[in-house]
């Protein structure tokens, strides 16, 4: 494989590109100087150094030089509103809602969506860490909301979260909803735009 071949595939192996683009970018970074490839690179190298999982919501964030838990800032805000978490597929979703200002509840990040033929739905989300989260804010918290994309795989999920979730929420007398159907059918969440995802919000069923 020449490099640029071989550029190309980590390219595609990105979310949404397809080896058309994926060989665009390739060309493009052709087209840059030393420096900037240079740079590009290092940036890559250090992605990892100064971001965290947190540990309750498991978004990743840029932490403090200082910081020496594993928290994220949403998690910590005292003015987040903690009767009401929402479940995510990915941290793309989480950045979405945020930017909407249409929500000022806790978030949870569950880290993908379960296929509906899928044998081991629990290595592949993060059902357990949902459902621990779930028991510790039991008292305070009093609403679920699942936000996944209106896929077929997304509802299926969807399904999967209210199910394994039900014996805890219904023990502690905690509300699921999910979001309205403001969304069109087959978006990814991630693409859908504030005033639809207020309109989703607003009408969670
Ligand atoms: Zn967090």
């Amino acid at each position: 494989m020449n490099p640029l071949e071989n550029l190309t595939q980590y390219f595609r192996d990105f979310p949404g590109i397809g080896e058309r683009q994926a060989k665009r970018f390739a060309y493009y970074l052709l087209t840059k100087d030393a420096t900037f490839l240079a740079n590009f690179a290092q940036s890559i190298t250090t992605l990892k150094e100064g971001i965290t999982e947190c540990g309750l919501c498991h978004r990743f964030f840029a932490h403090t030089i200082n910081q020496t838990d594993s928290t994220c800032d949403i998690c910590k805000d005292p003015k987040a509103d903690n009767t009401q978490i929402i479940v995510v597929e990915k941290d793309a979703d989480l950045e979405m809602i945020r930017r909407s200002k249409t929500y000022n509840g806790l978030y949870f990040v569950l880290g993908g969506v379960v296929p509906v033929l899928e044998k081991n739905p629990e290595q592949r989300v993060r059902i357990r860490q949902l459902m621990q989260r779930i028991e510790g804010l039991a008292g305070t918290v009093n609403e679920i909301i699942i936000a996944m994309s209106l896929t077929p795989v997304g509802e299926h999920t969807d399904e999967y979260i209210r199910i394994a979730l039900k014996p805890v929420t219904e023990k502690n007398n905690i509300k699921i909803s999910s979001l309205g159907r403001g969304l069109s059918t087959g978006l990814e969440l991630e693409y859908s735009d504030t005033a639809t995802l207020k309109s989703a919000l607003g009408n969670r069923k």
